[in-house]
């Protein structure tokens, strides 16, 4: 079958136009490559086995797979997806349960180590269709004979490569074991390994082979995107990723002048060393905050588009947007990644954003990344800057230097070289970034501290 559709597949009756329109809710308007070469066989219940790699739709493709032949009045395990990681199983569930929404019911359980048992003991208990795992919990939960997977039709392997870099073939060859001999197995893996294909051979049957020119992002840019639902709000979004995340420099988009105060307001009552630029700054104190931001005193810059426009700052380890604007979406995130390094961004959205990520995808022709907000790891509040700033009362016109300031600090302070970073120096004033950690050191002579044998009014940013 040579289509794009969604609507030539053949789903069931009974569920076909209920489905269709939750993908059309979701913006899921025509089958991405993979979707397209699989979907047709998946629906035939023929064993699949596919090179695809995240970001190619891959887990639509035997997400809507199981989903069709689920029978929701049968209150069994009938389907079972395993994952080499907690990230990956609760991405694979969220899509799942997205795409699950054509219908009541559905009751999808995720099993991952590095969690209570009790509680997924507790859950099983009460019944499921769909589990998404990790083979060693459930492993566990097999050997404490607390999941029964007598009734499973569906079988996952997804990224079966990492799962077998990862050590999990006899975990995985012993849950098999447990599922009755009829059943479908799809296996998804990015590379195609010698173990793998011996893989599958020993546990599949004629499966097909689907082979795609994945979407995946050849860019120095990963992006992910992050649903932002009641009860958070996108504030504590944003708090969660600079905890997750600590990075050493961020900058965040946001679309008013009004809102980027408030963010950084908010950011600052957190403890986080938050800054805002936009429009409505003098020119001095514009210079002074991306000063602060460029030498390392500043790690959070909140900003509007205008704004950054004229930024012209290198190293910026993770642009965030809280609000998304497909039209600069490009530019946005392009302030990182830059030079050959490894850039980070990261999107926050609402439920009523949702449509925006849609032109994002045609704008950048690729899929978005989705992530939770829930397997985010809580790390305290963010990084503080590894910098903060001096500012000497003198500049050029007393004939200031960068080696004055340097010589003032190393010798009679006796700071090393290494913990005094940029200097900048303007017409009446000077900067200097010193590293934090000699901060106290430094505020308890500042009054005593010689240059050019004078004692300038010195204060801090
Ligand atoms: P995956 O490769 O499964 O991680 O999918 C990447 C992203 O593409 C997921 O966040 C999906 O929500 C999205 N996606 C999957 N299939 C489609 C489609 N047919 N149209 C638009 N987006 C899709």
């Amino acid at each position: 079958m040579n289509t794009t559709q969604f609507s030539d597949l053949d789903f069931k009756a009974d569920i076909k136009n209920n489905l269709l329109a939750n993908l059309e809710s979701l913006g899921y308007h025509k089958m991405t490559d993979i979707q397209a070469k699989s979907l047709p066989y998946i629906l035939k219940n023929q064993d699949v086995i596919a090179q695809a790699k995240t970001g190619s739709g891959k887990t639509a493709a035997f997400g809507l797979g199981l989903l069709s032949k689920l029978k929701v009045k049968e209150y069994k395990i009938q389907a079972l997806v395993l994952c080499p990681t907690r990230e990956l199983a609760e991405q694979v569930a969220q899509e799942i349960r997205r795409l699950a929404r054509f219908t009541h019911n559905v009751k999808l359980l995720t099993l991952c180590g590095g969690q209570a048992f009790a509680p997924q003991r507790d859950s099983l208990a009460h019944g499921a269709h769909i589990i998404v795992g990790t083979p060693g919990r459930i492993q566990d939960h097999l050997n404490k004979r607390t999941l029964n997977l007598t009734k499973i039709h569906t079988l996952v392997l997804d990224e079966a490569d990492r799962m077998l870099d990862m050590g999990f073939y006899d975990d995985m060859m012993n849950i098999i074991s447990y599922i009755p001999k009829q059943h479908q197995t799809m296996l998804f893996s990015a590379t195609f390994l010698d173990s793998i294909v011996k893989m599958s051979a020993s546990i599949q049957k004629k499966p097909i082979n689907i082979h795609v020119e994945s979407l995946h992002n050849d860019s120095e840019i990963e992006q992910r995107f992050y649903e932002v639902t009641p009860p958070h709000l996108k504030i504590d979004a944003l708090k969660m990723l600079l905890a997750h995340y600590q990075p050493e420099s961020s900058l965040i988009f946001c679309n008013t002048k009004v809102q980027c105060q408030e963010i950084a307001r908010q950011l600052k009552g957190n403890g986080t060393f938050a800054l805002a630029i936009h429009g409505d700054l003098e020119q001095k104190e514009r210079n002074q905050v991306l000063l602060r931001f460029a030498n390392k005193s500043c790690s959070v810059l909140v900003a509007t588009d205008v704004a950054a426009r004229g930024l012209d700052i290198d190293n910026i380890q993770i642009v965030i947007n809280y609000d998304l604007s497909p039209d600069v979406h490009i530019h946005r995130i392009g302030r990182t990644g830059r030079a050959g390094k490894k850039g980070t961004a990261l999107s926050l959205y609402t439920t009523h954003e949702r449509h925006k990520i849609e032109l994002i995808e045609k704008i950048q022709n690729q899929m978005c990344h989705y992530d939770l907000l829930d397997s985010l790891e809580d790390k305290g509040i963010a990084t503080p800057p590894l910098m903060i700033t001096l500012c000497i009362h003198a500049g050029k016109k007393n004939k200031m230097r960068p080696g004055d300031i340097l010589g003032a600090f190393t010798g009679e302070l006796g700071i090393i070289g290494t913990q005094v970073g940029k200097i900048n120096i303007f017409d009446f004033s000077s900067y200097v970034a010193l590293n934090r950690k000699i901060a106290n050191k430094v505020f308890k002579h500042v009054q005593n501290i010689n240059i050019k044998g004078r004692n300038f009014k010195i204060s801090t940013l």
